[in-house]
């Protein structure tokens, strides 16, 4: 399906009756070049710099439930390259700079807002810490603000400055972050895909993996057998399950995480509110409803869905900065699953099995990384070798004392 304006002004005129599917929905081949295992935002954005940079074509992305259905679909579209380490910044930077060239790349509206994301600050230690973020970002060429206490009133007016416990004694800001329609991704991606030639196959699972003498020469589905020369995992959540078909131990857990949206209110939040003293951020979607979430679970599951414990602790946070959000109606809530790395950062490596490929570890902050992981997923398997800017998410990190701890918070995975 191609839009133009002259094809919405035809649409417009004839009932809207000659809008095509957005993708194809084929049959699966018995052989394939690459084949993508899981149709979230990573492997459809995999599968689209594949053809579109790399120009392998003869793919297929196989999708146990229908395409969005993961975490892309159920994720706060938050995005930012607001990090510290050298293993992390420029590759979320990469990122940032897809996502604002995504639109007209693969001509679809994923209304990426660019409305700027704020994180709170409560004590003097925590601005020192941001100024040193702040600086770290600046010179991998990232934009950054260190606001003092009346910037931040400004800014956002409503906020509590003076709670007792978590007075606001500055933010750091970054005007380029900002939200994404998650779905519009999924979509985009994959119509991008499709129309270069990949297949993208739903309702097909993978149960196993045809490993021969330490290659890996397909996949086994619930649609029959699939060989391939490369396969590429990227199934978020459930990578834990998946590459144990493969025999493989992963330093990955797998986490609960909640999100919220209120009832539609007039526009009061500027841009993204994270609080620097607890969990829970906020931001306002176009539709007007407050979209918000704090902590994981805190237990290891595979359920799309939480507890009211959580519910708790994330009102809780929402009540310290912001205390006019206890008049919003909750409209709805949902869960995804995270897999938790035990340093919080990624992975996107090839495995000791040959021709196996793992993409995952993204913790909660995968969404903002789609297009980069893409990219760079797509750049390992054409050439076998890492995308500069991803060279650090490697599977052996934790053998060689290489982990990449943003947060230094050892290896709590439910922490990161
Ligand atoms: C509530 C919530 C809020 C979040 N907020 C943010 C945020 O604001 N910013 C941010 O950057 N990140 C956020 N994230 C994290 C982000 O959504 C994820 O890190 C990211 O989406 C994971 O990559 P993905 O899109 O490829 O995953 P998914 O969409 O989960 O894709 C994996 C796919 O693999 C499929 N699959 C699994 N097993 C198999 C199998 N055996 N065979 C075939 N297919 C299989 C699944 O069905 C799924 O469709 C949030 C996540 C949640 C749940």
């Amino acid at each position: 399906m191609r839009y133009s304006l002259l094809k919405i002004l035809t649409e417009g005129l004839t009932g809207n009756r000659g809008w095509q599917p957005v993708w194809r929905e084929p049959e699966p081949e018995t052989a394939y070049d690459v084949v993508i295992v899981g149709a979230g935002g990573h492997g459809l954005a995999t599968a689209y710099y594949l053809a579109k940079e790399f120009g392998i074509t003869n793919v297929a992305v196989l999708e146990k439930g229908w395409l969005g259905s993961g975490n892309i679909g159920r994720n706060t579209t938050i995005i930012r390259s607001n990090y510290l380490l050298p293993g992390n910044e420029p590759f979320y930077e990469f990122s940032m700079k897809l996502w604002e060239d995504l639109e007209q790349d693969f001509n679809y509206n994923a209304m990426v807002s660019q409305r700027g994301v704020l994180n709170l600050g409560h004590s003097d230690a925590q601005r020192d810490a941001f100024a040193r973020r702040g600086n770290a970002m600046r010179l991998a060429g990232a934009d950054a603000v260190l606001l003092d206490t009346e910037a931040v009133r400004e800014m956002c007016p409503f906020l509590d400055f003076d709670n007792a416990r978590f007075p606001i004694k500055g933010g750091l800001w970054q005007p380029r972050g900002g939200t994404v329609r998650h779905d519009a991704v999924a979509w985009g991606y994959a119509r991008g895909a499709d129309s270069r030639g990949v297949d993208i196959i739903q309702n097909c699972e993978v149960t196993g993996f045809q490993i021969e003498n330490g290659i890996c020469r397909g996949v086994e589905t619930t649609r029959g057998k699939i060989r391939a020369r490369k396969v590429a995992v990227c199934v978020a959540g459930s990578s834990g399950r998946v590459m144990a078909k493969a025999g493989m131990r992963l330093p990955i857990e797998s986490h609960v995480l909640q999100a919220f949206v209120s009832e539609g209110l007039k526009p009061v939040i500027p841009g993204v509110i994270t609080f620097g003293a607890g969990h829970f951020y906020v931001s306002q979607s176009d539709k007007g409803g407050l979209v918000f979430g704090g902590d994981l679970d805190g237990y290891n599951s595979y359920a799309q869905r939480g507890n009211l414990p959580v519910v708790e602790d994330v009102c809780e946070g929402g009540m310290a900065i912001m205390p006019m959000i206890g008049r919003a109606r909750l409209l709805r809530m949902w869960g995804g699953i995270m897999d938790m790395s035990m340093d919080g950062s990624p992975f996107i490596d090839k495995t000791h099995i040959g021709g196996l490929y793992f993409n995952g570890g993204w913790c909660y902050g995968g969404f903002k990384a789609t297009p980069a992981s893409g990219f760079c997923y797509a750049h390992l398997l054409a050439r076998d070798e890492p995308h500069p800017t991803a060279a650090a998410y490697r599977l052996d990190r934790f053998r060689r004392g290489a982990m990449i701890d943003e947060k230094g918070q050892g290896a709590q995975p439910n922490l990161h």
